[in-house]
């Protein structure tokens, strides 16, 4: 067999094209390709198997194979060599087809007489939609070139099916690709339900002209964007300042990945064979998908992804479509994106119904303002990018975490009732809002709200809070281009003062580090950022920056109590220290003439275990103390918070950690210092009770926990509870949760 020559591609190219061009039927153009292929590769059978749904082939047109199996023969993903090719989107070349392990033997195809085969996927950028395969009967191995231009027309295939080139009914032509319903089952990175239509961060850019007639222009295009995407991330790297580190170093790669000759090299090969410039990036930016989906190195996915990106800056370059494509965001939008950052998310704003990330974390900042937000976040929807199209209906359900996109009618109607129910509760829960958080036995117990947001403040008079247990400074922070002014944050504390009327209001200082990384701040290259330089470490270290913020709140209070905590101390000198400094900027501005609060409470977060165990004296100069729950179970169990494979390992009703919430409810209590949760815990009815039960006397949480959270102690006896883990614990029980909720039950019932 003679070499292919880069003109038998392009005219197999041509050909396809005037296909495409030609008026015809989905299923005539699938004939017509197939028949055009085998015929250009010498081969006597070509056929096209395309998804009938994510899990099963169905052979959708052939050249050589018996016609009437078309829209017959289906084959389950990984079935065969064919389902091979599907699965791991990788080619498969072989002179023995029979001998191949997986070999399924297809008596309705005729298929036992040809041994040569040479299946490629059909895929656009991650995603799969079919395979291609060519067979022979005489044993041979195809070359590299047959294989490359057999990947050319795939490509070419997938560009075509992504304009709808061969759509049909359910027996002919391609099955409806972006039609049928999916599910995804990621994880909860904010609860709540939500229905609406996907609006995707990124719209995809579309491919209008797969096949190039002229190389020479299309590679002189090629050429024009890749000098213009150098530019534009020289210009990035040096507007972004990022001086050195293990950032500065990403970016370099970044800009390594743009220069990168093979990469060009590669693209202007494929322009050669007939494709235009920019299906010829598609096609290294599926390649690259494909590995990405496969390596589970960390370094090496990041760097993919890289590449991932700049292609798609490449081809919004080479088709014009910069970030707007043009398509109208839908009324009740539910944002579909890779990952998105904090900014980003703010921009967004309350538009939003709801956001599926296919990546993200628990503790991302994306996480923490979509919470702030309260709109519903699912996180680890493996997929949902290349599945999704802008329109698409899709429900998501951030209490279980999944995902239906594209719903039949029947999943509809069961999620609708659930968030009627819902909706229900809420206004039974609204009823409750005037009234006191007491027990059946008198005790009152003080519900307060977590606010990161000026936009969070409304909240404070809708949920019946009685005030903010923890404001959370930060986000101020992460989401500017650079440190914020003392004049502008004195402005925001004071505007967060006057909306919550007079109820406390505490401010945390800023706690950064860990995940949270300030742009402007010079990135710290540590092995364990959780435990690293972190919140009231860096406070203590970097004093102008707290010192800057002490004095803004001081400034903002002015003859109002002034509540300030301190993030993450693990020993009383910590504590001690950043009180001393908080009393200096007081007499600083007291010096300059400023107007002081007219009360002032230091107090701290009791984030580690270590704390717990710390001297009387350090209980006794707080003027209250706040147990984060969050960072304490983590450094308690030693697991990772924002990994999802231990975050949910321990249980909070683990016995150990209640005996610790116990050792640190009493040894306040002894020194009469007031001391809250405020951790995430806090807001889930069956752990706010049971703290409640040991002897928190205020708990701090989302706005939208506050209902579920008083109407359940309002129907029990907290020392009844009390009594029942008592007993639990005396058993031996390792963990209180089975004791705790069927007590529950039996209050209920009874
Ligand atoms: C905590 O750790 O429980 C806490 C409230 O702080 P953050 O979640 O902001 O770390
Ligand atoms: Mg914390």
């Amino acid at each position: 067999m003679p070499e292919r020559k880069d003109s038998d591609s392009r005219k197999l190219l041509r050909r396809l094209r005037e296909t495409l061009a030609a008026p015809a039927s989905g299923q005539h153009r699938l004939d017509e390709i197939t028949h055009h292929i085998a015929d250009s590769m010498g081969t006597e059978v070509c056929s096209i198997y395309l998804f009938r749904d994510p899990g099963t082939l169905e052979l959708c047109a052939t050249e050589g194979l018996k016609p009437d199996s078309v829209h017959r023969t289906r084959l389950r993903m990984g079935e065969g060599l064919v389902g091979r090719v599907a699965r791991t989107g990788r080619y498969v070349n072989t002179a023995n087809a029979p001998a191949e392990p997986g070999f399924r033997f297809m008596p309705e195809t005729g298929e036992e007489t040809y041994p040569s085969f040479l299946g490629v996927p059909i895929q656009r950028v991650g995603e799969r939609l079919g395979v291609l395969v060519v067979q022979s009967s005489k044993s041979r191995q195809f070359s590299d070139d047959e294989i490359y231009g057999l990947e050319v027309v795939a490509m070419v295939l997938a560009e075509m099916a992504e304009l709808g080139a061969f759509l049909g009914t359910q027996s002919d032509g391609m099955p409806l690709a972006h039609r049928f319903p999916l599910m995804f089952r990621g994880a909860t990175g904010q609860e709540g339900a939500a229905e609406g239509h996907v609006w995707l961060h990124e719209a995809r850019v579309i491919v209008s002209n797969p096949v190039g007639e002229d190389p020479k222009a299309e590679k002189k295009r090629l050429n024009e964007a890749v000098a213009q995407l150098r530019a534009k991330v020289d210009s990035m790297l040096a507007a972004s300042d990022m001086g050195s580190g293990a950032s500065a170093e990403v970016m370099e790669t970044y800009r390594m990945f743009a220069r990168s000759r093979s990469w060009l090299r590669r693209m202007e090969e494929t322009i050669d064979l007939g494709l235009s410039a920019e299906a010829a990036v598609e096609k290294e930016q599926s390649q690259a998908r494909a590995r990405l989906e496969s390596a589970a190195d960390p370094y090496l996915r990041d760097r993919l992804h890289d590449l991932d990106d700049l292609s798609n800056r490449l081809l919004r370059i080479l088709t014009g479509q910069g970030g707007d494509t043009g398509a109208e965001m839908p009324e009740d939008p539910i944002l579909v994106a890779r990952n998105i950052g904090p900014a980003e998310l703010l921009d967004y704003g309350r538009k939003l119904k709801g956001v599926v990330l296919e990546e993200g974390s628990v503790g991302s900042h994306a996480a923490i303002v979509a919470r702030a937000l309260a709109i519903p976040l699912i996180i680890h929807a493996d997929r949902i990018v290349v599945e999704a199209l802008n329109g698409d209906p899709i429900l998501v359900d951030g209490d279980s975490g999944i995902v239906h996109l594209r719903p039949e009618e029947t999943v509809v109607k069961a999620f609708r009732d659930k968030i009627a129910m819902q909706a229900e509760a809420q206004k039974r829960y609204a009823g409750l809002r005037d009234l006191p958080a007491t027990d059946k036995a008198g005790t009152t117990i003080q519900l307060y709200m977590n606010a990161g947001l000026m936009a969070d403040l409304p909240s404070l008079d809708g949920s019946g809070a009685e005030g903010v247990g923890l404001f959370r400074t930060e986000l101020q922070f992460l989401t500017r281009t650079r440190v914020p002014r003392r004049g502008e944050l004195a402005a925001l504390y004071a505007h967060v003062l006057d909306s919550a009327h007079g109820k406390p209001v505490t401010f945390r200082t800023l706690d950064i580090g860990s995940d949270k990384v300030l742009p402007y701040m010079k990135p710290q290259d540590e092995p364990n950022p959780a435990m690293g330089w972190r919140a009231i470490r860096v406070g203590l270290d970097k004093r102008g920056v707290l010192r800057m913020q002490l004095q803004a709140l001081i400034r903002a209070a002015v003859g109002r109590p002034l509540l300030v905590m301190f993030p993450f101390i693990t020993e009383m000198d910590e504590f001690e220290d950043a009180h001393r400094l908080l009393m200096e900027q007081l007499a600083r501005e007291q010096r300059l003439g400023h107007a002081m609060p007219s009360d002032i409470r230091v107090g701290a977060m009791l984030e580690t275990p270590s704390l717990a165990f710390a001297p009387q004296k350090f209980f006794e100069m707080c003027d209250f103390i706040s147990v984060g729950g969050n960072d304490l179970k983590q450094f308690f169990f030693a697991a990772d918070r924002e990994n999802e494979r231990v975050r949910r390992r321990y249980d909070t009703l683990n016995t150990s950690f209640i005996l610790l919430l116990d050792q640190i409810v009493r040894r306040c209590n002894q020194a009469r210092v007031p001391v809250s949760f405020c951790g995430e815990d806090a807001g889930r009815p069956i752990e706010a009770v049971t703290f409640a039960a040991l002897g928190f006397r205020r708990l701090s949480m989302r706005p939208a926990s506050i209902g579920p959270v008083k109407h359940l102690i309002r129907r029990v006896d907290l020392g009844g509870l009390r009594q029942v883990i008592d007993e639990a614990v005396a058993r031996g029980e390792t963990n209180l949760r089975r004791s705790v909720t069927e007590w529950l039950a039996r209050q209920s019932h009874g």
